[in-house]
């Protein structure tokens, strides 16, 4: 079943587009854009924005647009509108010949505002910031007007023009819109739309050195787009009457429906761009695709899918009310997909010789190994078996409890494809005491798993057969913080998780994984779900990420389990 087959559960901008058209509003047109600002790499948040903007648009015939919202130049750059692209082509969507930039409206807003200014409603202002901060109230008192909001339109046009041609330092001049500055809404008294900055830009280089703001520059790229819906997150509902102010204000060419939603916050981690920027250049992650980071770099170094996270976006809705979704519903998104998918494998992660004594010295089999237990299609593998075989070290006790189920002194269990193999005698290293080997005994008429006396066993084991073994890294990640909401901490850095992440040097894989490619996944049987690292696997050298363990384990450690 593809995305587009499942049902969708509606929501309230579903309802609202619905409505739209069944009056024939826009001429039932849906026309949507995702503008993210190039200053970070995308997370899970913006995914989610991503999912609903595209995702709706598709549901409705209509289109999206991709538009860089490249207003602050000092903390932009290509290398991120390069990677906000890319992951947005990773997670599925397209935005064809749709890509735009809020730079390539400055001629256009520099009009617009002098239009404003002709209008009297836009003026030169000369506070410093400082005094304009103080001028401009609190919640619960009025704003007092500058002393230069009644210039004339002569001198706020002249002083605008000469703003532009860099006449004035850095931060002595504003243009602010000349709106309300009693109005209860702080937005609305009298914001700055333009102020003076001598910064390069990564398109406009030094044309410019003034440059719009947020509010004035989105509402009229919307405009400028024949966007009909311009969805955003709950943060903009307070700016919602300034956006419709402006628009008001201008011949621009339609009126979009600004239309809030509540951002997706995550548990166990971060999505402010700033501390994701933090963790990067202060060196706590290897870098924005950092497997630990919820960036959708991240993500997809760590092996989850795109129909994983758009999954996910589906199913966490699109509301009203801030919430906080539990960790374990992404990844459980993204076990049901690698169930579904992955090719099955075996791996060892922690090496524990095992050495049949009774199997015939040299000869190997190999033996028939399907990739899938419910899905034929998925082909099969030969194995190979041997005389020396590594299982996992956790798969033996010496001297076990009651309900350990797998290998003891003088208990039998079953390798996976293979044999039953019985324990007969454990060698320990002489200085350490450490189980260095297991000396076992394996039953020539089990091939295949099953005893034909009919007698049972209650353990079944991964293995890999030591001679053929391929020899690869691993690295186990956890959680990158140790707390549910480590954004409220004000010492945020010190709840990293510090075993985040753990390296196993020479983990033991199916010799089969050496010509896996990157990106690939699979579930390395009992342990979890796995992929190559892009970044660091090379020919010589396999690296696998696990991405998600096979089951929920911190359900039962919330629980006290
Ligand atoms: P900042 O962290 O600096 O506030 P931002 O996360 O809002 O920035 P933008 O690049 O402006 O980053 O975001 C692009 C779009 O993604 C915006 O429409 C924004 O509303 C949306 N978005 C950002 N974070 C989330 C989130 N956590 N959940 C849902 N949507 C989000
Ligand atoms: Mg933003």
């Amino acid at each position: 079943m593809t995305d587009n087959d499942k049902p969708r559960p509606s929501n309230f901008i579903r309802h609202i587009i619905a409505e739209d058209l069944r009056q024939n509003k826009n001429n039932g047109r849906v026309h949507t854009r995702f503008p993210p600002e190039p200053n970070g790499y995308l997370h899970v948040g913006h995914a989610k924005s991503i999912c609903l903007n595209f995702g709706i648009a598709a549901e409705f015939n209509g289109k999206c647009n991709l538009r860089f919202d490249d207003t602050n130049p000092e903390k932009e750059s290509l290398e991120y509108i390069e990677a906000i692209m890319a992951d947005v082509r990773w997670l599925g969507f397209d935005w064809e010949d749709r890509l735009y930039y809020a730079s390539d409206y400055f001629e256009r807003l520099y009009e617009y505002a002098e239009i404003l200014i002709r209008d009297g409603k836009a003026y030169v202002d000369d506070l410093s910031a400082d005094q304009m901060r103080e001028y401009r109230g609190t919640l619960t008192e009025p704003g007092r007007e500058s002393p230069y909001r009644n210039r004339t339109v002569e001198e706020n046009l002249d002083l605008f023009r000469r703003m532009r041609a860099g006449e004035f330092g850095d931060g002595a001049r504003v243009l602010r819109a000349r709106i309300d500055m009693t109005s209860p809404n702080i937005n609305m008294r009298d914001p700055v739309i333009y102020r003076i900055k001598r910064a390069h830009h990564h398109r406009t280089g030094d044309r410019w050195c003034i440059y719009p703001m947020y509010d004035y520059t989105h509402c009229i790229s919307d405009a400028l787009e024949s966007i009909t819906h311009s969805i955003c997150t709950l943060e903009f509902e307070d700016h919602r009457p300034l956006y419709d102010w402006c628009l008001d204000q201008l011949p621009v060419p339609c009126h979009p429906q600004q239309i809030e939603f509540a951002r997706l916050n995550l548990n166990y981690t971060i999505t402010s761009k700033r501390k994701l920027n933090e963790l990067v250049t202060e060196g706590h992650v290897s870098g924005w695709d950092d497997p630990r980071l919820p960036t959708i770099t991240g993500m997809r170094r760590r092996g989850y899918t795109p129909a994983a996270i758009r999954d996910f976006c589906e199913r966490i809705g699109v509301t009203k009310n801030d919430t906080v979704i539990d960790m374990s519903v992404l990844e459980n998104c993204v076990r049901e997909d690698l169930d579904r998918n992955c090719k099955r494998i075996m791996a060892v992660l922690r090496p524990l010789r095992v050495v049949i004594s009774n199997y015939p010295d040299g000869q190997i089999e190999q033996l028939d190994a399907p990739y899938h237990p419910n899905r034929p299609e998925l082909g099969s593998r030969p194995v190979p078996f041997g005389k020396v075989i590594y299982i996992e070290r956790d798969d033996f006790m010496a001297d076990p409890p009651k309900k350990f189920f797998r290998l003891a002194p003088g208990r039998e269990v079953r390798l996976r494809y293979a044999y039953f193999i019985r324990c007969d005698e454990v060698i320990k290293d002489n200085a350490t005491g450490e189980v260095i080997e297991l000396r076992c005994t394996y039953d020539p008429a089990t091939k295949g798993g099953n005893a034909p006396d009919g007698r049972k066993v209650k353990g079944t084991l991964h293995w890999v057969a030591a001679d053929h073994a391929l020899t690869a890294e691993v690295r186990l990640y956890d959680r990158l913080f140790s707390v549910p909401d480590p954004g409220r901490e004000a010492d945020w850095r010190s709840t990293l998780n510090r075993n985040s992440v753990e390296v196993i040097k020479s983990a033991r894989l199916e010799p089969g994984l050496a010509s896996a490619l990157p990106e690939e996944r699979f579930q390395f049987e009992r342990l979890g779900y796995f992929c190559v690292d892009r970044r660091d696997a090379a020919l010589n050298h396999p690296v696998f990420n696990r991405t998600v363990t096979l089951k929920d384990s911190w359900v039962k450690e919330s629980q006290g389990g």
